[in-house]
């Protein structure tokens, strides 16, 4: 249920609701827009049903959300989320370019990649120190000393990094030196995952499980939002389809509808979309027109020596070139890249 404070509603009234709430085992989430203040309740119906709120002071109307994700919906909140990361924004006007290998290898792979996406102006750097492979034989990630490569680079470029954690057991390390945690696909339903990293207090991207729809993906930020952050980055992926020409097939109408439904920011990865590397630039450049927030795209200094995913990794010129058409795409519709 939501309850809709008048536009003149004082600090005390908006107080004195979520107060009444809290006293009978309610939870009450505040979402503070430019004109009126939306309070969000979740707890049990009756309970629900027995306060009344209508008559409070400064109460405007109250609505009962029909979906089943709550604050994460437009209804909840109409305004758009901005994400802002030391100073690197997402969402709203903002649009956010991150880019990086797959995996980190070295220093000096971290090093060059770093060199080359600040310079082709992406505004955070990615690259996974844990990865989740098909194959148990595969090349796992370097753990820590992987995230203490990320870290220079870090500090190397100035650029917020961004890097996934696949296992609760690994939340404190990966978040001792990670600005946004990404969720990865195959975890996107892994549900104590999603209560943790929500009480980690950083910025989450969230993968759209590539065998999940676009609702089951909402209900998973829902679960990020009870473990207690608003901030998440929902991103399409691409999805599993009888199509094999591609790695998964890009859903490209998700975005408007994402963008329909959720205030969240939504990006793409048109890396693990596509699989393949002259494919990432057309793909890119449709998420943009059609409304994305930013992109997710995997560059690495050498695709060819890459330890995982080459084939679909941009070297450096490919990246700035392709960075200079988003910029422009984004400018047309009023986007700034960045800040
Ligand atoms: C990744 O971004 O490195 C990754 C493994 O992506 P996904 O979870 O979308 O496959
Ligand atoms: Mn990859």
């Amino acid at each position: 249920m939501m309850v809709i404070m008048k536009k003149d509603a004082t600090a005390a009234q908006i107080d004195h609701v979520v107060d009444r709430m809290e006293k009978v085992g309610l939870k009450a989430h505040l979402s503070v827009g430019e004109y009126k203040t939306v309070i969000g309740v979740i707890g049990d119906r009756e309970v629900i049903d027995r306060l009344p709120i209508e008559v409070m002071p400064g109460v405007e109307s109250v609505i009962a959300i029909m979906k089943p994700y709550k604050f994460v919906s437009r209804e909840f909140q109409s305004e758009n989320t901005v994400i802002d990361v030391g100073g690197h924004k997402i969402g709203g006007s903002h649009f956010a370019v991150i880019a990086g290998p797959c995996s980190v290898e070295t220093d000096e792979q971290m090093e060059r990649a770093g060199a080359a996406v600040k310079e082709a102006g992406a505004t955070f750097m990615r690259g996974g120190a844990f990865k989740p492979r098909t194959s148990p034989y595969s090349f796992q990630g370097l753990g820590e000393a992987g995230l203490k490569m990320l870290a220079h680079a870090r500090e190397k470029t100035g650029l917020p990094i961004v890097t996934e954690v696949m296992d609760v057991r690994d939340i404190d390390v990966v978040c001792a030196y990670a600005d946004v945690l990404q969720i990865g696909t195959r975890n996107m339903q892994n549900y104590s995952l999603l209560l943790e990293a929500g009480k980690t207090g950083k910025p989450v991207v969230l993968k759209r499980g590539f065998g999940s729809t676009i609702e089951e993906l909402l209900m998973a930020a829902e679960y990020i939002v009870k473990g207690g952050s608003r901030e998440i980055i929902l991103c399409e992926r691409g999805i599993r389809t009888f199509e094999p020409m591609t790695r998964s097939t890009l859903d490209i109408s998700a975005i408007p509808v994402l963008k329909k439904l959720t205030h969240l920011p939504v990006i793409v990865d048109p890396s693990h979309a596509s699989g393949k590397a002259d494919l990432v630039p057309p793909l890119a450049l449709a998420a943009v027109a059609a409304g994305a927030d930013g992109v997710m795209i995997e560059v690495h200094p050498a695709p060819e020596e890459a330890w995982c995913d080459g084939p679909q990794s941009l070297d450096g010129p490919t990246f700035a070139a392709l960075m200079k058409n988003i910029k422009a795409i984004a400018e047309l519709l009023g986007r700034s890249i960045g800040e």
